[in-house]
């Protein structure tokens, strides 16, 4: 149960003065639905309005508050014009600059002959001092409020600054004083201000330094955080390795056979990643493991001879896709590596006749089939497998992975392998998983040559195609992608419609287009033609990126690269350079490059290596945009930014293991400030782990 204290934090928005049905969806928008959502809603910025000059002493260009009295309202001549309300102090006059103006309501604020002070920025325009639409217009008594440095906050369209900063006050007044749950050693070390303390301060920066990620609030807001993540991954983690699984073994039959069979040995990582899961399944604790890779990196090897230490112990396994090409494509390469073992492998999709349907279900509940291969569909209600041993999920670029496994964490005693094409960067990885137990494929399978990578601006489109021509007489087959246009998916459409066009004064019938509105049934075929090497091009939207393996292509064309991101432009051009010849990739760009992009194009052509290339994407673009977090079931942090606060996750980490060790930690007067904590940063699924055990 949530502690007491955090009541006042967990109620709705709407339990705010001010905050009615109207406003209360935009600040959901903007923060999220609760009083502690607001809460976490940081300044970006701070004003500085405590320079207070006369007029005729005012800098022009800087905020100034001025205290005067208000001589004669102006309204323009016509609508156009703005309105003008001039004041004056003894030492000059300013002109007050209103646009769109709704003259009784200025009236009403800025009463003539009255004193009131108006803070803004000042400017002298022809010698004339002015101030456009001042921040704030109040009456002199309340100067003092205003002569001071006011956080500035991110804003969402409909809601004004000043509406926000209101809201958040008033929700400031709601945070609790909460017991230490850090040690206080360290605390002190730090200088660190108490939660409370820190969460106040963040909202009231006293110089622009304050509302930095280095800043000693932040930073101790940042930890506490950190640390939330940390222990309620190693809390259900602890838990997830007390839940007994089987031991696996085998005799090795299966393996070694299909081993012969392979027209290639393992690579080096290939064969350490078997071994690893040997070892895991060996143990009578459950499997957890990721098993990471570039695309073409030979993931699907060690995904069978992983499944396949089940069949050898008389168990069944199974491996899930993403989507149906991708299950199809699994049990397609499956079938011809398994066909002399002597063993049943089915496909299960969505999409089966019925009658296919009931009799793989069949084969499944019996426990003939030995290897399941399908989509969601495998863990669906009506599939029973008679005894699943080891399940391989192939997660392909999404981030779903953390929720899987939190899954897995709660079920059967099911060995789980997770395969991942997206190399996710260290720090991700240890807040999205803690330390669990990775393997990685470094080096691509013998025989690949690297992916000659070129930049060219768009303007050189005829030369791409003139060359694009000769490959293809040559035999060669590329694939084109077209960009994501932001504004509207039709706009898209349009983009990759044109090109398709255009492509097909040359190519004739040999161009083939994708496009993720069309059916899937649509989609397949053309797919299926370009496999089978009746198109030589490809045009298509990102829908490649989500893997189809067509060896023979070689040539990857991307335009207005510099639109993608670092790792979309990798798994683009992972499509190409898995056959023996040489591929290239041509990344086409349009002018102006702006810093960012072209960096990403440097990096592009400066390495291949899909985990320097994820580090890069982290820092050029900061956690929150790699994984696109809120869909993707990684972990989103409201104060952490992993680019900034990495020394601290380190911390964190180490923090949260001595606590989660030290086995009567819950029992503590500090335990019960920690689970405080995990409710506070809404991690409270990992408190129920904690007695469980
Ligand atoms: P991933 O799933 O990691 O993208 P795949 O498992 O589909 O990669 O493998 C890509 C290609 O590489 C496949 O055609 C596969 O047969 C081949 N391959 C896998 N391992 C090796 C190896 N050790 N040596 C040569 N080719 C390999
Ligand atoms: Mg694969």
């Amino acid at each position: 149960m949530r502690p007491e204290p955090l009541y006042p934090l967990f109620v709705p928005l709407t339990n705010l003065p001010g905050i009615g049905p109207r406003f209360a969806k935009l600040f959901e928008q903007l923060a999220g639905p609760k009083v502690l959502d607001l809460c976490w809603h940081l300044p970006i910025n701070v004003i500085d309005r405590r320079y207070s000059p006369k007029i005729g002493e005012a800098e022009p260009g800087r905020v100034a508050t001025l205290l005067v009295r208000v001589c004669e309202h102006r309204p323009g001549a016509s609508r156009r014009q703005p309105y003008k309300v001039v004041c004056e102090d003894e030492t000059g006059r300013v002109e007050l600059i209103f646009f769109h103006a709704r003259p009784d309501y200025l009236e009403r604020i800025l009463p003539a002959g009255k004193e009131v002070a108006v803070s803004g920025r000042f400017e002298l325009f022809n010698h004339q001092a002015q101030m456009t639409h001042p921040d704030h217009v109040v009456k002199p008594d309340e100067v003092g409020q205003l002569l001071r440095l006011e956080p500035i906050y991110p804003l969402t369209a409909g809601l004004p600054q000043k509406t926000v900063a209101k809201a958040i006050r008033m929700a400031l007044r709601h945070v609790p004083v909460l017991p230490e749950w850090l040690d206080p050693v360290f605390v002190q070390k730090r200088n660190w201000p108490s939660w409370s303390d820190a969460l106040l301060q963040a909202h009231n920066p006293a110089n622009s330094s304050d509302v930095e990620p280095g800043s000693c609030a932040r930073q101790r807001l940042a930890y506490d955080e950190l640390l939330a993540n940390q222990l309620a991954l190693l809390i259900v983690r602890k838990a997830a390795r007390r839940t007994p699984g089987k031991s696996l073994k085998g005799d090795g039959s299966l393996r070694s056979s299909v081993k012969e069979a392979l027209p290639f040995s393992l690579t080096r990582s290939q064969a350490e990643a078997v071994m690893e899961i040997e070892q895991d399944l060996a143990k009578p604790s459950r499997m957890l493991r990721l098993l990471q890779g570039d695309v073409g990196s030979g993931k699907t090897v060690v995904a069978l001879l992983a499944m396949l230490i089940a069949v050898e112990a008389g168990q069944q396994a199974a491996l899930m896709a993403p989507t149906e090409i991708l299950a199809r494509q699994h049990y397609e390469t499956l079938r011809p590596l398994t066909a002399h073992l002597g063993i049943e492998v089915v496909l299960l999709t969505g999409k089966d006749k019925a009658k296919d349907r009931r009799q793989t279900l069949e084969a499944i509940a019996s426990g003939r089939a030995a290897i399941a291969v399908g989509t969601h569909a495998l863990f669906q209600d009506g599939v029973d497998f008679s005894k699943l041993a080891v399940a391989v999920i192939d997660e392909q670029h999404r981030f779903g992975v953390h929720q899987r496994l939190m899954l897995a964490g709660k079920g059967k005693d099911v060995d789980v392998l997770v395969m991942t094409a997206t190399p996710i960067p260290r720090t991700l990885m240890l807040t999205a998983y803690g330390d669990m137990d990775t393997s990685r494929l470094l080096e691509k399978p013998a025989g690949r040559k690297p992916v000659d990578t070129r930049t060219l601006d768009i303007e050189r489109l005829s030369e791409v195609v003139d060359g694009l021509r000769r490959a293809v007489e040559s035999g060669a087959q590329a694939y084109w992608v077209c960009p994501l246009v932001e504004e509207s998916e039709t706009s898209d459409l349009a983009a990759v419609d044109q090109r398709y066009e255009t492509l097909r004064k040359v190519f004739g019938d040999r161009v083939g287009l994708v496009h993720g509105r069309m059916k899937s049934a649509e989609k397949d075929s053309i797919m299926a033609d370009f496999k089978a090497g009746s198109l030589a091009v490809l045009v298509a939207t990102t829908v490649i990126e989500v893997g189809v393996d067509v060896p023979n292509a070689t040539v990857m064309v991307i335009e207005h690269a510099e639109r993608f991101g670092l790792s979309q432009l990798h798994q683009m051009r992972g499509r190409v350079g898995r056959g023996g010849d040489q591929s290239v990739c041509l990344l086409l760009y349009q002018k102006p490059l702006g810093e960012t992009a072209h960096r990403r194009l440097e990096i592009m052509r400066e390495t291949e290596d899909g985990f320097v290339i994820s580090e890069e994407d982290l820092r050029l673009r900061g956690a929150g945009e790699v994984l696109g977090t809120r869909q993707s079931g990684m972990p989103s942090f409201r104060v952490a930014d992993l680019t900034q606060h990495d020394d601290l996750l380190a911390i964190a980490r180490s923090d949260a293991k001595l606590i989660v060790e030290n086995d009567s930690w819950m029992d503590s007067k500090r335990g019960a400030a920690l689970r405080t904590l995990l409710y506070l940063f809404e991690r409270d699924a990992a408190v129920r782990y904690i007695r469980s055990g």
